[in-house]
């Protein structure tokens, strides 16, 4: 990894202060609303888990409750009122509790257990009537009440605020009605607003918590993304500089090292398996002409259209690499020396009929090919080489633009 590659994606791995991750200590919320919203998703099965839970535990308190209810009322109208108060909200937390399951976004989204805490308030709001003397009662419940709706309810930072100033608003309106002087009404205030602020601190530090833990997650997630990209980066370099190894620029056909390495792998075959291996080269006849009428540039474009003619009709298995200047060699794998000369006759023909216009003028490129094939006496590629050399050179002689043939001595 080089110094500036390296200094480049380091910010990007440990970048914690994305602007999109700053959470706001009012609602305790991501201030980018689609960071919310992911954070939402990635909480929501267990947001929604939980809050059935506490849901259904609620529930279950407020039922035992109506026992100190019926020990201080008896079977009187007024038990059964508080009772159906109670057994609606017990019915409403129950029915939130069971739905959850299958409306999960539900819980993230933080109403519905808004409006259901809020429904749970006439009760409270029937006590002081009911049971005149049990203020004290009601109010520590009250307290526990706020408490726990900001510790163990789930919900956004925001709507806990709204449930809690609801319960406060009424439960101090209940003691104006009542007419409580102004230092109960103050006493009372004071009272209840300690676990609203307690609450508050520490609903507010569970969720900012959380989604610290959510911002380091992502962070984590976009290095891992960095590092990635980085690694598939480096692999198309590789595989570039490895492509750029093994072949010829102009071409893009095999160069040397790749054909020799190719050659010396059949070559083991060869000796292993005795399957036939054959071996050409091919030399353009007079191209000096083409250079020294044309340019070298053209020249150039004529290798490369070359190259393409003469790959065509060969088969995957087949290597065909730029030996150097204008010859080039062929290896075939699999391959006798008489069907190395049906190839070698069938790309013959394929560079006749390849096409060479140059103002207006159509050019013929021919070549000589001299095929061989392995034998057991071939020690190297040298050896093979230099056999189908001295054919191409009888080929030259005899005329060009034919296909020479030479069995092992
Ligand atoms: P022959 O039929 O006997 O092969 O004639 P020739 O003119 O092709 O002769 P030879 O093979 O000896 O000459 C090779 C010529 O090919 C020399 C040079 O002008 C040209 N040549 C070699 N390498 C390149 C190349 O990379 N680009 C271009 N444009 N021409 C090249
Ligand atoms: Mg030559
Ligand atoms: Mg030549």
């Amino acid at each position: 990894m080089s110094a500036l590659r390296e200094s480049a994606i380091l910010p990007t791995m440990f970048d914690t202060n994305n602007h999109n991750h700053t959470i706001s200590r009012w609602n305790a919320e991501f201030t980018n609303a689609e960071t919310e919203r992911a954070y939402h998703q990635h909480v929501e099965a267990d947001v929604a888990a939980f809050l059935a839970l506490a849901l259904k535990l609620w529930a279950f308190l407020l039922t035992i409750f109506a026992w100190p209810d019926w020990l201080a009322l008896g079977n009187s109208p007024a038990f059964y009122t508080l009772l159906g108060l109670r057994m609606s909200h017990v019915a409403l937390l129950l029915g939130l509790a069971f739905m959850l399951p299958h409306k999960p976004h539900w819980a993230t989204r933080g109403w519905p257990v808004t409006w259901v805490a809020i429904a749970g308030y006439p009760l409270f709001f029937a006590y002081p009537y009911v049971l005149p003397d049990n203020g004290v009662f009601g109010l520590a419940i009250m307290m526990m009440m706020l408490l726990s709706v900001y510790v163990f309810v789930p919900n956004r930072l925001n709507l806990t605020n709204l449930i809690a100033l609801t319960g406060f608003a009424m439960v101090v309106l209940n003691v104006i009605i009542a007419g409580g002087n102004a230092v109960e009404i103050i006493l009372v205030a004071m009272v209840l607003a300690w676990p609203i602020a307690i609450g508050f601190a520490a609903a507010q530090r569970i969720n900012i918590g959380n989604r610290k833990a959510f911002a380091a997650l992502l962070a984590a997630e976009d290095a891992n993304r960095a590092l990635a990209d980085e690694i598939a980066h480096r692999k198309t370099l590789e595989a570039e500089l490895q492509h750029q190894a093994l072949t010829d620029p102009l071409t893009g056909l095999s160069n040397r090292r790749q054909y020799e390495m190719l050659f010396s792998h059949e070559l083991d075959r060869y000796r292993r398996h005795k399957t036939p291996l054959a071996l050409g080269m091919i030399d353009l006849d007079h191209f000096k002409h083409i250079n020294d009428e044309h340019g070298h540039e053209f020249g150039d474009q004529v290798l490369r259209t070359v190259g393409e003619a003469l790959q065509a009709p060969l088969r995957n298995c087949d290597i065909l690499g730029r030996f150097g200047g204008e010859e080039f060699i062929l290896i075939l794998p699999e391959t006798s020396l008489d069907q190395a000369v049906i190839i070698a006759e069938r790309m013959r023909q394929a560079l006749r009929s390849t096409a060479i216009i140059k103002d207006g003028h159509t050019i013929q490129i021919t070549a000589t090919f001299a095929m061989t094939e392995v034998c057991e006496h071939d020690k190297n590629i040298g050896d093979i080489i230099r056999r189908a050399d001295d054919a191409l050179y009888q080929g030259k002689h005899a005329g060009r633009d034919r296909v020479m043939k030479t069995a092992a001595a």
